[in-house]
């Protein structure tokens, strides 16, 4: 038999999505994959079920239906404070994960290098293996996540093609101060990069903490492609609506990227989802109290269980040190630990280049309900640990 195509050889199986699976399961509080267990607003669950009678349930134009992109390019301009027009500088994709995929596409040819800091959102990995793009790594360093300025600037001297910036970051909840973001515009300047954006959590970043939209810096805008979606600020990530922001030359490579790929994103959930753009400053304000709750409330339930972890500064993730249970495997562990703990999180490998097994995952885009009793739950980890040790593992 030929054999399959040697990129896919190179692929692992998401993990966050597997662990979704394992979460399953046991039955386990699934603090894994992050996505919430609350309904969008309902001006937006309205506007859905009016749109499944009126339609439209044909193709909408490949880039975005018109109305959409108007909608998305005042909402953006809004929050960027850039004039962002919806025929030359957006495109409609199918979740940020397209828009990733899409704007690497459209950005690196094969063996063209990228700057990924590690920990990175585990898609990053596979955007490399399919674009063909080899990431050079830096780090950020625990516990506040920063980066290395000559750690940085040796990764440009490399000659990227492109830098990957996740900003509120995504799995560490760091959020980049103005001075680290101006540092890697320089570099971006004088090493003539592009820099590619996922900023999914744009609207969830917690005080002090404020977002900055790497776009928006002086002389930015015309080297970013900025990669959004709805999916977080609306909590509708099934809906799949996500975007690419940038200037024509390379909106329109995009869109080219896109039409082949996807041909477009569901019309229906396009015209139901113009509601969400439309919505107040209020909606915002009101999205970030409810995660600063949510956050407040997990934190509190991590110090109650005695388990060390990192604050985060925005998005809802938050990276757990497990190195007291002396588990070696963060695979296993969080495996162990959906099925006897009850609760489900990822393991920190999957996000580290840097071979990391003592860190882990959880996310608290979930009711304070579902939250409390995760932290029951937890405050049993250690006597759990002592009764049903993990079996030990082969490295
Ligand atoms: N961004 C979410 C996470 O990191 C969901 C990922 C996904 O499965 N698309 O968990």
């Amino acid at each position: 038999m030929p054999r399959r195509s040697e990129r896919t050889e190179r692929f692992t199986e998401s993990v966050i999505r597997r662990m979704t699976r394992v979460a399953d399961l046991h039955g386990a509080i699934n603090l894994s994959q992050g996505f919430p267990d609350f309904d969008p607003p309902p001006e937006l669950l309205r506007s859905l079920r009016n749109i499944a009678l009126s339609g439209p349930h044909q193709y909408a134009v490949t880039w975005g239906a018109p109305n959409f992109r108007q909608a998305l390019a005042g909402k953006i301009s809004r929050f960027m404070c850039l004039p962002i027009d919806k025929d030359e500088n957006l495109v409609v994709t199918c979740g940020s994960t397209e828009a990733m995929m899409a704007a690497m596409l459209a950005v690196c040819n094969p063996m063209d290098k990228v700057v990924v800091f590690s920990p990175f959102y585990e898609n990053y990995g596979a955007d490399a293996i399919l674009s063909g793009a080899q990431p050079i790594y830096v780090e950020l360093r625990p516990p506040r996540f920063t980066f290395d300025r000559d750690e940085l600037r040796k990764a440009f001297e490399q000659k990227p093609k492109a830098v990957i910036l996740c900003n509120p970051s995504n799995p560490s909840g760091r959020v980049f101060t103005r001075d680290e973001l101006e540092e890697i515009a320089r570099l971006a300047r004088e090493f003539d990069a592009f820099v590619i954006t996922d900023e999914v959590y744009e609207h969830i970043v917690y005080e002090p903490h404020r977002h900055i939209y790497f776009a928006s810096l002086p002389g930015m805008f015309e080297r970013t492609l900025s990669c959004s979606s709805l999916s977080k600020t609306y909590s509708i990530t099934g809906w799949r609506l996500g975007y690419v922001v940038a200037p024509p030359e390379m909106a329109d490579a995009v869109k080219k990227v896109h039409d082949f790929l996807t041909v477009g994103a569901a019309a229906p959930l396009q015209e139901a989802a113009i509601t969400a753009l439309e919505l107040p400053d209020a909606y915002y304000r009101s999205l970030l109290e409810g995660y600063r709750e949510k956050r407040d409330v997990f934190l509190k339930a991590l110090d109650r269980a005695g388990l060390l972890y990192t604050t985060p500064e925005g998005a809802y993730y938050v990276l757990v040190d497990i190195s007291e249970f002396n588990a070696g495997n963060d695979v296993s562990f969080c495996e162990w630990m959906a099925e006897h703990v009850g609760v489900a999180a990822v393991p920190g490998s999957s996000f580290f280049h840097e071979p990391t097994h003592h860190l882990i995952r959880f996310h608290f885009a979930k009711r304070r309900e579902t939250l409390e009793e995760a932290g029951k739950r937890l405050i049993g980890i250690r006597e759990l640990w002592k009764r049903h040790p993990m079996p030990a593992v082969d490295s």
